[in-house]
């Protein structure tokens, strides 16, 4: 589409727009939940000592992140010790990838990761690669999933960290993480997993799981943005990413976001009280929207594992439709999806995940994923179905 039918397909938009907002695309983001936002006011307008400060004010401040601190390793079943607060998923990726990559790169110099990861632990492994490390990129099958046994064929004398998502962000498939450490372990080699998507939305009990490192990000469970924490089994140890002051037992420099680790705290807790009716909540959802969407799209297609899957993540391909467009006319309804796909100067870049479970590029264009949150209801979910019904109609006769 030219730069001008774009620009005036959004000016109609915004013309058009009415109030009414139905957002699906909570994977993204999701809204902050208001018990979060009460907990945090204090330490934003008047416990706004730093933490670092040996006098009571500041003390306080100490005292509330060690807190949230406990809330975390409660709620993930680890030692106070082993949480470390970060300031969003992608630093916790990249601190893990590269702080044991340096600290370890005496030992050896190959990491194993899966073509499907965040871009977060890509680029990190990127980085890697230039610094003069090997990485192993380990395909997906159709579902998204990764071959425990080419976890095991990829392990080498000198590798030395394996890492691989928990729950995939765009198509929701969840990884064999428990065996996978089982392998690593018994080769010696340490694992972390991104379980952004993950925590806050299923059980993740790291005592059981029993993985080296793990990633979180409290804006994908009701908390506020610029909070993440990295999990780090006590024995481990790892290079600083960011050098600062002492905080975070000297392995992470910078004065703490007391207020928001605090609502996060309180973010991960409830998310946890609430997984079990949630858990319910997503299973009727989705079911509801995917017979619906199959109804009356019948060329549709579910992307990710069948039965291995968030229920909160629904990935769908639309055959002869473009993702963008039917995002666009969805957002003129006030509706917030998201595309499998990314625009930018070469033209529109379909998902690497989409096309590494073997997807073709003209097909992987048109996939769109809706993702819930506690905050929709089965309302909203049929509004968006039958929104969803319409626009891929009036698209798919364009094409
Ligand atoms: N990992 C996964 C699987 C994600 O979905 C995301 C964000 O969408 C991230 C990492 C990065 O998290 P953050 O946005 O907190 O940096």
């Amino acid at each position: 589409m030219s730069q001008e039918n774009k620009e005036s397909q959004i000016l109609n938009m915004l013309k058009e727009r009415n109030d009414i907002l139905i957002y699906v695309d909570n994977a993204a983001t999701t809204k902050i939940d208001i018990e979060v936002i009460n907990s945090m006011l204090p330490y934003l307008c008047d416990e706004y000592g730093n933490a670092s400060s040996i006098y009571s004010f500041g003390q306080n401040a100490r005292r509330a992140i060690d807190g949230a601190r406990k809330q975390f390793a409660i709620a993930l079943n680890s030692q106070n010790n082993e949480i470390f607060f970060t300031s969003c998923g992608s630093e916790g990726n990249t601190w893990a990838i590269k702080g044991i990559a340096h600290k370890m790169g005496k030992k050896g110099k190959h990491v194993i990761t899966s073509v499907i990861e965040h871009h977060s632990v890509l680029n990190a492994c990127y980085s890697l690669e230039v610094e003069g490390y090997e990485v192993t990129y380990l395909p997906v099958d159709s579902n998204g999933m990764v071959s425990i046994k080419d976890v095991e064929n990829a392990i080498r004398s000198d590798t030395i960290l394996i890492s691989i998502m928990l729950a995939n962000n765009e198509i929701g498939t969840i990884q064999p993480i428990k065996e996978i450490t089982e392998i690593a372990h018994k080769h010696g080699v340490l694992i972390h997993t991104d379980a952004v998507q993950a925590v806050g939305h299923i059980e993740v009990d790291l005592t059981d799981l029993n993985v080296d490192l793990l990633t979180a990000s409290a804006h994908k469970f009701h908390g506020p943005k610029g909070v993440g924490i990295l999990y780090v089994k006590q024995e481990i140890a790892l290079h600083p990413l960011i050098y600062g002051g002492h905080q975070e037992s000297g392995l992470r420099g910078g004065t703490e976001n007391t207020s928001g680790i605090v609502g996060s705290g309180i973010a991960i807790q409830k998310s946890m009280q609430e997984i079990p009716r949630m858990r319910k909540k997503f299973e009727e959802l989705s079911n509801c929207f995917i017979s619906r969407i199959m109804e009356e799209c019948p060329k549709v297609r579910l992307n990710g594992h069948q039965e291995n899957r968030l229920n909160n993540i629904v990935s769908l391909t639309f055959p002869n439709v473009d993702g963008e467009a039917l995002q666009m006319q969805l957002d003129l309804k006030g509706i917030c999806v998201a595309t499998g796909s990314a625009c930018n100067s070469g033209g529109i870049n379909p998902s690497h995940v989409l096309l590494a479970t073997g997807m073709k590029k003209e097909l992987a264009i048109g996939t769109i994923r809706i993702s819930f949150s506690k905050y929709n209801t089965a309302e909203e979910i049929d509004a968006v179905a039958a929104a969803i019904s319409s626009a891929y109609r009036k698209s798919s006769n364009r094409f």
